[in-house]
């Protein structure tokens, strides 16, 4: 190591930022998360700094920067933005003896400030010496997902009960407890949201002198939306789930990569539909869920895009609730958000389109009959799901009920995924076009309708005037 990682204590101590543009105010951000006395040391600064200076958040110091204006300091970052300059002035911080970073210097530098991984007051600091900055910033992605949005709460909670637990739970013990506080229900419910529910139990386990002993406990199961199909597009919530699971439930449309987020030991069980092989019915994926829910599994249902969009998810839900066991659903990214990002589109737009419809062409009865026109009026986007085997029947009946034949449609495959694919076509056109591009599942069509089309009137009204 050329380097060594240490936690400095900032608080009262001055650190002083020679230096006013942006470099500056990104070193400020940083020391603002911290109690240091901040000094910004230039005659002129940028409004984000001229502000903060205005509230006595950092004292802004003028005239000419000095050995003596660094001495004493915790810490010196020098971006003045002239390279002579910090030449100059990483020579001053040498002579008054104290650590300074220069920016983009690290031939200059005494210390080098990490990637943060900030859950204050965890906080984990990544450096990779200046070697690779990617790597680090990777390494930063992946530590963020491991670790959810509260723990820092969780953490600080821990710290003030620390007297009450020494005096409470004997020393052979107290590792056993932090354990279970961690590692346990307290976690599990803290990082679900139940804060308070989380704090009670650990009081009572306080109050009790130890941890509640390991009973069976009740299940849990989360319906996740896993997104459209690629491993970056399921939320942080998502990948928690899926790392807390015992046995995770998934389907077909599901990447299979995500399935790499889980822990290792954790089961993993398909329950999608593929041609040839006996498809799971549905009642058969609900008994499994509750089946295992019971055995007091943490139980994940992971469902592609969002799972309450044409998921199923409502009939599974129903059979938790049923059976009294606790259920949750973790929201994802629906296939027509993807597809109209897939297309730097959008699905509502200000003066063109401002109503969304989201509907299928399959139900439970089969082929959708449905009363398009009702659905697609000027100023409307209409995304179809499960609609590329019916589009033929969908477009007919669409021209039957007066739609205009000119209106744009755009599909899009396997939104997304590497091997997307995008078709532009037109209403009257929109089968055909499908069939000669092969277009595969899954695909969503997105029909729009904007508030000031032209529409060609239909051939008979014009006779009819
Ligand atoms: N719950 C899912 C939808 C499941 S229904 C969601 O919110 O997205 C399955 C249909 O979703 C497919 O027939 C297709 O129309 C659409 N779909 C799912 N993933 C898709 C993707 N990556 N690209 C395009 N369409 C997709």
């Amino acid at each position: 190591m050329k380097t060594f990682p240490m936690f400095l204590k900032l608080e009262g101590r001055r650190v002083v930022i020679a230096g006013g543009g942006e470099q500056a105010a990104q070193k400020t951000r940083l020391m603002l998360k911290t109690e240091a006395e901040i000094v910004i040391a230039a005659d002129t600064v940028e409004p984000e700094l001229a502000a903060l200076a205005a509230r006595g958040r950092i004292r802004q110091q003028k005239g000419p920067v000095t050995c003596g204006t660094f001495r004493g300091a915790a810490l010196v970052f020098i971006c003045t933005g002239d390279a002579l300059m910090d030449t100059a002035l990483a020579g001053c911080a040498k002579t008054a003896g104290v650590v300074a970073n220069v920016v983009d210097r690290p031939d200059l530098c005494d210390a080098f400030t990490p990637s943060l991984v900030d859950r204050d007051p965890v906080v984990v600091a990544i450096g990779t010496e200046g070697t690779a900055p990617v790597l680090g910033r990777q390494i930063k992605t992946r530590i963020e997902e491991m670790l959810e949005p509260r723990l820092g709460d969780l953490a600080a909670l821990a710290g003030r009960l620390r007297d009450l637990v020494a005096e409470r739970i004997p020393m052979k013990s107290r590792r056993a407890f932090w354990g279970w506080v961690f590692n346990g229900e307290p976690r599990l419910k803290h990082s679900r949201g139940a804060e308070r529910e989380a704090a009670r139990m650990i009081k009572e386990a306080i109050e009790a002198g130890g941890q509640p002993l390991e009973r069976n406990e009740a299940g849990f199961v989360s319906l996740v939306g896993a997104g459209p199909g690629i491993r970056d597009l399921i939320t942080l919530r998502g990948v928690q789930r899926l790392q807390e699971a015992d046995i995770i439930f998934y389907d077909r449309l599901v990447d299979p990569d995500l399935l790499e987020l889980a822990r290792r030991d954790a089961e993993r069980v398909y329950v999608g539909k593929e041609p040839g092989v006996p498809s799971w019915p549905q009642d058969r994926i609900n008994g499994v869920i509750v089946a295992a829910a019971r055995e007091g599994k943490r139980v994940v249902r992971l469902k592609s895009g969002d799972p309450g969009i044409f998921g199923r998810g409502a009939e599974e839900a129903e059979s938790l609730q049923a059976a009294g066991i606790e259920w949750e659903i973790v929201p994802g990214v629906t296939a027509a958000s993807a597809a109209t990002a897939s297309l730097d589109g959008f699905l509502t737009e200000r003066g063109v389109t401002d109503a969304v419809v989201l509907t299928t062409g399959h139900t439970r009865e089969g082929f959708a009959i449905q009363n398009w026109a009702n659905h697609l009026h000027p100023g409307t986007t209409l995304a179809l799901y499960m609609a590329i085997a019916s589009s033929g029947r969908i477009q007919a009946d669409m021209l039957a009920q007066g739609l205009p034949a000119s209106l744009p449609v755009e599909i899009v495959s396997r939104a997304a995924s590497p091997d997307q694919q995008i078709v532009r076509t037109r209403l009257e056109r929109m089968a055909q076009d499908i069939e000669a591009a092969e277009v595969r599942n899954p695909a969503i069509l997105l029909i729009r309708y904007p508030k000031d089309m032209a529409v060609e009137k239909p051939e008979n009204a014009a006779n009819a005037g």
